[in-house]
This record gives C-alpha cells, sequence and structure tokens, in this order.
C-alpha cells in the first residue's frame, strides 16, 4: 500500500485524523510493525475465542476522570455537588412506593443527611455496577458507637455498606464503617477523622435468581480511602439489625439508597458506572 505523506495527511484535514493515526500514517523512520492478532492459534480454555484472536472486540474506550476519583466518560453521575435530581424518596409504610422529592440539604457541593426524611434513593436502578461515594461523618461528636454518624450505602437498596464515624469509636465489628452490615466486618479500619472526608470505591455483583430461588449469592469488592477491605466477599443477604434475614428475590436491578438513620453524614462527589461481563455486547 502506498503510504500517504505529509501532504496528503495535510489534504485530509487535522480535525479528520486524531494525533496518534496521523503519527501511525506518517509512521517515522524505525517504526515498527506488529500483526495486530492472529487466527492460526489454539482456543484458550473455556473461551470461545482464540489466543491474541484477531476477531475478538477490543474494550471500548472509556475517557478517564481528569483526576482519580472523577466520574469517568461512562459513569451516570448521581450527585454533582449542586442538586438532588438523581434521588428521591420512596414511601415503606402506608404510603409504601409513593415518590417525593429529596429533602436532605445540599450546601457547599455536598448533601447532609437532616434526619427523618428518609432515605435517599436513586432514580436510577443498578444491577452489576462499580460505585464511588465519598462521604464523611459529623465534625461534632454527639454519641457513641451506632449513633456516631450512622448511615449507609445500601445496595439494591438493602444490602449495606455501613457507613459510620470509625475514628476511635468502639462498635460491634460488623457494624463499623466499611463493613457488609451484619455478616463481615471490613478487613482493617482505614477510617478518617470525623469531619475528614472518607472515600468507598465498591465493585458489585448481583445476586442472581431464578423465580424465588438464589442461584447465585452477590459479592463485593470495596477500597476504603484506597485501602481494600473487602475482596470479593460473599453477601450473606440483605442488611438486617441483631437478626439473620435471608435472600428474598427481587430485580436485576435496583435502586441504591442512602441511609437516614437520624444522624447528620454528608456525601458528596457519588456516581457508578453499569458493568457487563467482557464479552457481552
Ligand atoms: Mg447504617
Amino acid at each position: 500500500m502506498k503510504r500517504r505523506t505529509a501532504l496528503s495527511v495535510a489534504a485530509v484535514g487535522p480535525a479528520a485524523l486524531s494525533a496518534a493515526a496521523e503519527q501511525a500514517q506518517q509512521k517515522p523512520a524505525g517504526w515498527r510493525t506488529a500483526p495486530l492478532g492472529y487466527s492460526d492459534t489454539p482456543v484458550i480454555p473455556g473461551q470461545a475465542w482464540k489466543v491474541h484472536d484477531i476477531a475478538r472486540p477490543r474494550p471500548v474506550v472509556v475517557a478517564p476522570g481528569a483526576k482519580p476519583g472523577d466520574p469517568p466518560a461512562d459513569a451516570v453521575v448521581l450527585f454533582n455537588g449542586r442538586d438532588l435530581s438523581q434521588w428521591q424518596h420512596v414511601g415503606r409504610g402506608a404510603d409504601k412506593g409513593k415518590t417525593t422529592p429529596a429533602k436532605w440539604k445540599v450546601e457547599n457541593g455536598y448533601v447532609e443527611c437532616v434526619g427523618k426524611t428518609g432515605d435517599l434513593v436513586s432514580k436510577e436502578k443498578f444491577g452489576d455496577a462499580q460505585f464511588h461515594i465519598e462521604w464523611s461523618a459529623p465534625a461534632v461528636i454527639d454519641g457513641d458507637s451506632q449513633w456516631r454518624g450512622n448511615s449507609g450505602v445500601l445496595i439494591m437498596g438493602r444490602y449495606e455498606i455501613q457507613v459510620l464515624d470509625a475514628w476511635e469509636n468502639p462498635t460491634y465489628a460488623d457494624g463499623q464503617a466499611g463493613a457488609i452490615y451484619g455478616w463481615w466486618p471490613p478487613l482493617v479500619n482505614p477510617c478518617r477523622k470525623p469531619g475528614e472526608w472518607n472515600v468507598y470505591d465498591l465493585f458489585w455483583e448481583a445476586p442472581k435468581f431464578e423465580g424465588s430461588r438464589l442461584v447465585k449469592p452477590a459479592y463485593v469488592t470495596l477500597m476504603f480511602n484506597g485501602v481494600l477491605v473487602h475482596h470479593h466477599k460473599e453477601v450473606g443477604g440483605p442488611m438486617a439489625h441483631r437478626v439473620v434475614r435471608q435472600y428474598e428475590a427481587h430485580g436485576a436491578e435496583e435502586s441504591l439508597a442512602l441511609q437516614d438513620h437520624d444522624t447528620k453524614p454528608r456525601y458528596r462527589n457519588m456516581w457508578a458506572r453499569r458493568l457487563k461481563p467482557y464479552d457481552a455486547k
């Protein structure tokens, strides 16, 4: 094939080619060419693809956030620091299922639970997903154990990753910050001081049901301030206080919720990404 010259690239127009494509077109001295894949290699055991399969779809491009913690291009931004348009309250008593506007307080780029207004419930629903959630416990300590800034990330509205002021605050291990509440303590406690911001990066595999029967439990991986505290941990069932609850079938996607435990934790910079298996189209 005839190599494009710099002149022909210019004729196409600088906006038509990315810098990488332009460099490839020009192939400067010393340029080395490698195959884009192979079709004469063995099939990888357990997969439909050959080793280095030239026909295997390449991962889609996702522009990352400007800095670590910023939402990447394919994220659903759940809270942008300005409004609660992605959230609402959902009745659970006599008004079960009735939705009302979110009443938590938004100021200075964060949202604060005001207490006794109900959980914040996301309008969007998620199954397998990645969540980024930043939170801080109240700077002024006005209780102990489970009353110090108790809240929670309620995945699918029922599986709780505990939010709690865990800075020099003894409480039961499976109820401290980062715990899969009522099931598993975090591996370690990397919680920051009250009033400082903590970060959860959470990777969720939703449970699978066939009718009312559980065929695969949920699994969670959690980075807490950059520290691994759950590594693909099996979740035994929904969150509960002082009892063990069994799985009950629910939708493949459900709302995320933030728990109103009548304390005043703050949240900011929250986003989610829906996860699909690598080869899913
Ligand atoms: Mg809680």
